[in-house]
């Protein structure tokens, strides 16, 4: 089948007014944009990188939900409140309450809505923090971000909805105490479009060293997964606008990403999932490799290292697509037997072999009795030939950001609503508390996309 692919619409196209202008082409923009089309609204989506898609394009593993057919199809039986629960203690029980509420209860209705609109996610995997299989990825077991952006501009493309990128939104227009418009630029030139309503769905802070510097400068040299456009615009624009931050303080970083080329690729959480194992250079396992980001990369951190080792099977790497990836640009390293990957990867092969035979009595057994991981402990590394991959943990994902409420109003310093102003996905801080769990971000752009769609049609329709 030939490559899709999108044309964006030239900015000499770009109107003067709209109903909505959706700041952002991730998966919460293109979301959001198809939601409020669909009910009635005259959208534009803006993009100031050449590339559509933002962060959602990397992620690799999934989209978190619960009680989903999906599930039931593969005979897991889960529920809501689980998924509230274990999200919660992995934030560390500093998640807004009614935003996660809001969250889970919404999930399943995310994949029903992808899938109504043909966007089928019906493989499962798990990731750190959650006791049952509710990361939802494509059947071909694809990464999540690139299948998901493609499949959403399809169906952008096919509405008609214009995206514009390389333009930059530098302000938003405000008509007293509403937000009516946005200024943007390019090419050099700035001008001002009139909207009813404006979403920010402009994404986190990643990739800006200054705004990490300011709010934790103890990450000062961590490398990070971002791509360049996420730069926290979306939460200096609101600020400026009156609204409130939460959060901001709370910063991500990922146990697993390889980083010993100039580019940082994140490993996802999937190959853990899977089955993989971490091992330090002396060969031994020295945490549960499933439990949340925040302690898996304390441990790494700990070791002193400069990182540790993935390793894994050929049964393993065969569930994880973004493997092959991996591989195509010389990240993982191989071995027939754990011996010759050890002497490839510089571990002591010694202690490998044995570590991985103890593991492997472990999963038979079901029971981790050194490191008591519960999950991913459904394949053993047995199937030749075996594989390693060096990672070391680096800034992923910013939790804080611009304050909103579960109908994504933006909200001021009171509490209030700021009148025309909707945030969703990464831009917003407070669902997920002090640790993402991983899965939950990319939920969080359609289920909250949706709902900043929905949300500023009903207001539009009130003017
Ligand atoms: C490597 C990697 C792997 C990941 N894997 C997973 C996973 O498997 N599961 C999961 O749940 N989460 C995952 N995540 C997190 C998740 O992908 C993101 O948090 C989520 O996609 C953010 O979506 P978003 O729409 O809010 O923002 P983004 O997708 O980042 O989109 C925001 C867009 O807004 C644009 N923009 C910013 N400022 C402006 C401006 N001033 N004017 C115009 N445009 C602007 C940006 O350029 C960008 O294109 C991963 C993240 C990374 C980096």
């Amino acid at each position: 089948m030939p490559k899709f692919v999108f044309n964006t619409t030239d900015a000499s196209q770009l109107a003067d007014s709209y109903d909505l202008v959706i700041i952002g082409s991730g998966g919460t923009g293109l979301t959001a944009a198809l939601q409020a089309h669909e009910l009635g609204s005259k959208v534009a989506i803006l993009e100031k990188m050449p590339k559509l898609g933002g962060n959602t394009n990397r992620a690799s593993s999934g989209m978190n939900a619960a009680e989903t057919q999906v599930q039931l199809d593969h005979q897991i039986v889960d529920s809501m409140d689980d998924f509230y629960d274990e999200t919660l203690k992995g934030g560390g029980g500093l998640n807004n309450p009614a935003m996660l509420r809001y969250f889970t209860d919404h999930s399943a209705l995310a994949i029903d809505w992808l899938a109504h609109h043909g966007i089928n996610l019906t493989g499962l995997t798990i990731t750190g923090g959650m006791s049952t299989y509710r990361t939802h990825r494509p059947a071909s077991k694809a990464p999540i971000g690139g299948f998901l952006v493609t499949e959403l501009l399809k169906l952008i493309a096919k509405a008609g909805i214009p995206i514009f990128s390389d333009v930059k939104v530098t302000e938003l227009a405000k008509t007293g105490d509403t937000v009516t418009g946005v200024v943007v630029s390019h090419a050099n030139e700035t001008r001002t479009v009139n909207a009813k309503a404006v979403i920010l769905a402009t994404g986190g802070f990643g990739a800006n060293p200054e705004m990490l510097l300011k709010y934790r400068p103890d990450l000062k040299g961590y490398k990070t997964t971002n791509q360049p456009g996420a730069t926290g615009d979306g939460i200096k624009l609101a600020e400026q606008a009156g609204a409130a931050l939460v959060d901001m303080d709370q910063v991500q970083v990922h146990p697993t990403v390889q980083q010993d080329t100039p580019h940082t690729f994140l490993i996802g959480e999937a190959v853990r999932g899977e089955g993989a194992i971490l091992v330090n250079k002396a060969g031994e396992r020295f945490t549960n490799e499933l439990d949340t980001r925040k302690n898996v990369t304390a441990k790494i951190d700990d070791l002193y290292e400069g990182g540790a080792y993935l390793i894994f099977d050929s049964k393993i790497r065969a569930q994880v697509k973004a493997i092959d990836f991996y591989d195509a640009v010389g990240l993982v390293k191989h071995g027939d037997n754990l011996a010759d990957l050890a002497k490839e990867a510089n571990i002591n092969a010694e202690n490998l072999q044995t570590t991985v035979a103890r593991w492997n009595e472990c999963v038979k057994a079901g029971s981790d009795v050194d490191w008591h991981r519960t999950t991913g402990m459904d394949l053993a590394i047995v199937q030749g030939p075996f594989f390693a991959i060096h990672i070391a943990p680096a800034v992923h994902y910013t939790m804080g950001g611009v304050k909103i409420d579960t109908q994504t109003h933006v909200l001021d310093q009171a509490g209030h609503p700021l009148a025309g102003l909707f945030a969703a996905g990464e831009v917003a801080g407070g669902l997920h508390g002090n640790n993402r769990i991983g899965g939950n971000s990319i939920a969080e752009t359609v289920i909250y996309g949706r709902q900043a769609g929905q949300q500023s049609y009903k207001y539009i329709k009130s003017l």
